[in-house]
């Protein structure tokens, strides 16, 4: 990428950002924290990963997360531009994570100070998702776009919407939960306490669910059936379904009709110009995409159908949210 394409994305604005700063990128997720040192251009020159939850208790989590980011900025030469923290369930006004139920955070927990006085550096928080939505608008698939949607399907299901050149965040922070809009009334029960949520469905764990129902209701065999439900993971679901197992293949078929529907409901609503998927659930390729396209084709109103372009992330998932997160840096320092 030239930088150029720097100046396209500040609406013809010029900025000149020191090329021998980075800054450093936070992912919080549910299963894995992934950290990465971003240049200006969107190169990730430094990355350390860990699981999230760890045996030693809520305590311990913020411990782990400062020592692995002064690990890895003092790995590299170049000085430190800020730190951009990516999670779910947090308030950038007040710099707290407040709601997080996949998170190791026992009570609200004050991360964005937390880091400024360990780090001793500039520390911006933004939504997990909308993150992600600025690392595509600044270095992937959205760059020449100016509506589009992010959905991030990890454990759970994360969206942002992208409208005329503003990320939507509504008057408290809190817009854009398409995770926890119902999709089934009185379907599955989710952990955020409603029935039928559309995350229950499409999802890491959406798809685990997927598998078990099938299980419960068919009788065609399956080498899935011999590990437990908490065991199958999305990635074994998704290398079993590549491999011919079919009640895999009908559980991830499931998750992209139900997206389909759900996509075209967006559409209907907002008429964006692409919308971008990113997240472990990502890696099945086709056998998410076809029945979501299909899916949401016969759902459209004719008007609508095949205008809107639906991607895969072109950061590639597991580099998203640490780039969206850095992404934020860069345009609070422009
Ligand atoms: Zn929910």
């Amino acid at each position: 990428m030239q930088l150029d394409d720097l100046t396209d994305f500040f609406t013809n604005r010029q900025y000149h950002f020191n090329l021998n700063k980075v800054v450093l990128g936070v992912d919080i997720g549910g299963t894995f924290t992934k950290l990465s040192l971003v240049t200006p251009l969107g190169h990730i020159v430094g990355q350390e990963a860990f699981p999230t939850h760890s045996h030693n208790g809520h305590d311990d989590y913020p411990k782990r997360l400062v020592a692995t980011s002064k690990a890895l900025v003092n790995r590299i030469d170049s000085s430190l531009l800020g730190i951009g923290i990516g999670a779910p369930g947090c308030d950038p006004k007040t710099g707290y994570i407040s709601y997080a139920v996949n998170l190791p955070f026992s009570a609200p927990f004050p991360i964005r100070d937390f880091f400024e006085e360990n780090l001793c550096a500039h520390t911006a928080l933004i939504k997990d998702s909308s993150a992600a939505a600025l690392g595509e608008k600044m270095w992937g698939g959205a760059k020449h776009m100016d509506s589009f949607v992010l959905l991030t399907l990890g454990t759970g299901l994360g969206s942002a919407f992208y409208i005329h050149g503003q990320l939507v965040a509504g008057a408290h922070h809190l817009a854009s939960e398409l995770g926890h809009t119902v999709h089934i009334p009185q379907g599955r029960a989710c952990s955020c306490g409603q029935r039928g949520c559309l995350e229950t469905y499409v999802s890491a764990r959406g798809l685990q669910r997927n598998l078990s129902e099938l299980f419960a209701t068919e009788i065609t065999p399956s080498h899935l059936r011999e590990v437990s439900d908490s065991d199958r993971t999305a990635e074994m679901i998704t290398q079993a379904a590549r491999g011919g197992d079919e009640l895999a293949r009908q559980a991830l078929e499931r998750c992209g009709v139900e997206l389909g529907n759900a996509l075209a409901r967006i559409c209907l609503q907002l008429d964006p110009e692409g919308i971008f998927l990113s997240g472990g659930l990502t890696h099945a390729g086709g056998l998410l995409l076809e029945p979501l396209q299909q899916q949401l084709q016969k759902a459209l109103l004719p008007a609508f159908r095949n205008k809107t372009t639906v991607a895969i992330s072109a950061l590639g998932g597991a580099d998203a949210g640490t780039l969206g997160a850095a992404a934020q840096v860069y345009l609070e320092q422009a």
